[in-house]
């Protein structure tokens, strides 16, 4: 399907158009994010005690806010092109089937086995932790998307894949349990008695169905305490924005190919990853004054880091084992409502993209889910593609924009990150179908909890 202005339906890069480097968008920001603290003495993390936890190669990457291209090693590219690069989509049948003068352009990342952008950056930590000589690495997950994703990158590398999955998920989302359990990862409930860490807060919150920040602490500590072992982390921190940098490099050069200038790019925002990612080298032209774009993360109402948290130092887990990192956040101990149905529901930002929103370079919005989820049928029912709860939040303020286009008359540019696909979201799905979802918006009484014990 192409328009008269002869855009295709889907735009690839050719193999010799693929980025060759990661882009490290800290090397064009005047005021960095602030430095990782160490818990304990209150000092910015030296390299020394960050590699007790990761990977060496890793802590340079997190450390680095000069560099503005890192190289891509080959066997990361490699590996890249097995699913690589991912299509950019004009939503031609959504743009007809909204009425909008607005061109709507979307990065659809599920086309892998994992179904998620995630697989971008586990591929790159296996990698570094095989270099290392390293046995294993543990980790966290919610979801369990970033799980699928490091057990077939470690797969892929021979590396061993320990990782503690947050307890409510384990049991609601056997399927992703098995596909981890396919690629030979060990898999955990969190919290679990195979900790310290675990068997205190199960002490303390005894039927607790678990958190990241609680998953987090397990796996950390797990990592600290088996030779040959470190931690990996699917978000947040700086190393995983810059490893997503992939899917704004492709971007950018998709869009340069087709003669597209776009004017508002838009992703969801848990930790902030894939928006991280996505909005890379076009926030790196206007950092630089080169151009100018309009940003938009958009949260879960119910998990609302950017638009209702602080701006200070908080913890990064539950167990407050992790260094500290200034972020917005909604203090370590807050934990999404029950009815919240799909990922995004960690308390804190990626510390880039907090900066970047403090600088009002950026902007951010929160969506509840049950309009979230409306979002997601209309586009599964136009576009075809079958959305990941997560990825719709995105979807959603894409359409609420195209809306605005109509009601302004204005033919914008709007490019959205399309994460990943839902098939393993469809209890929730269920519950939207008979229209037994629920929203719920913490009160501000609800987050002055979570506040009140900031460090
Ligand atoms: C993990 C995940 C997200 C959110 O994580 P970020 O680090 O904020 O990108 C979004 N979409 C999908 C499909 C995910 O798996």
């Amino acid at each position: 399907m192409t328009a008269k202005s002869g855009i295709p339906y889907k735009t690839y890069l050719t193999e010799d158009q693929m980025p060759t480097a990661w882009y490290n968008v800290r090397a064009d920001m005047k005021t960095k994010p602030a430095p990782l603290l160490n818990p304990q003495t209150r000092q910015p993390c030296t390299a020394e005690e960050l590699s007790h936890v990761f990977c060496d190669e890793l802590v340079k990457q997190e450390l680095d806010n000069t560099n503005r291209f890192i190289e891509i090693p080959q066997e990361i590219r490699d590996f890249y092109r097995m699913y690589r690069p991912s299509p950019l989509v004009r939503a031609y049948f959504l743009e007809k089937a909204l009425g909008t003068p607005a061109h709507i352009y979307y990065k659809f990342e599920g086309n892998n086995t994992s179904g998620s952008h995630k697989l971008n950056s586990a591929i790159a930590q296996a990698y570094y932790a095989k270099k290392q000589g390293l046995k294993g690495v543990t980790t966290e997950t919610g979801a369990g998307q970033w799980g699928t994703a490091l057990s077939m990158a470690c797969s892929f590398f021979g590396l061993d894949c320990q990782v503690f999955m947050v307890k409510c998920s384990y049991e609601q989302k056997p399927f992703r349990r098995e596909v981890m359990r396919t690629y030979g990862a060990n898999v955990t409930p969190s919290p679990s008695d195979t900790t310290n860490v675990g068997r205190q807060i199960l002490k303390e919150h005894p039927g607790t169905t678990g958190s990241l920040g609680c998953a987090i602490s397990e796996a950390v500590e797990a990592a600290v305490t088996q030779e040959g072992y470190r931690y990996v982390l699917g978000s947040v921190l700086s190393q995983v924005l810059l490893h997503q940098s992939i899917i704004g490099l492709e971007t950018q050069k998709a869009l340069e190919n087709l003669g597209v200038k776009p004017d508002v790019i838009i992703g969801c925002a848990g930790g902030g990853s894939n928006l991280g990612g996505l909005i890379s080298p076009f926030m790196g032209e206007k950092l630089r004054g080169e151009a100018d774009y309009r940003f938009i993360a958009v949260e879960p109402a119910s998990c609302p880091s950017l638009t209702r948290g602080r701006y200070v130092y908080d913890y990064c887990d539950t167990g407050r084992v992790c260094p500290l990192a200034k972020m917005y956040t909604l203090g370590a101990d807050f934990i999404p409502s029950a009815n919240h149905a799909g990922g995004l529901r960690y308390h804190g930002m990626s510390s880039v993209l907090s900066e970047l929103y403090d600088e009002k370079l950026m902007e951010a919005r929160s969506v509840i889910q049950t309009e979230v989820f409306e979002a997601a049928r209309y586009f599964a029912r136009v576009e075809g593609i079958l959305p990941a709860p997560e990825s719709s939040h995105a979807i959603r303020v894409a359409i609420d924009e195209a809306n605005r286009c109509t009601r302004e008359g204005k033919a914008e540019n709007i490019v959205f990150g399309l994460t990943g696909t839902g098939y393993f979201d469809m209890v929730a799905y269920q519950k939207f179908n008979d229209n037994q979802m629920s929203d719920y918006v913490p009160t501000d009484k609800d987050l002055e909890a979570g506040f009140s014990k900031l460090p």
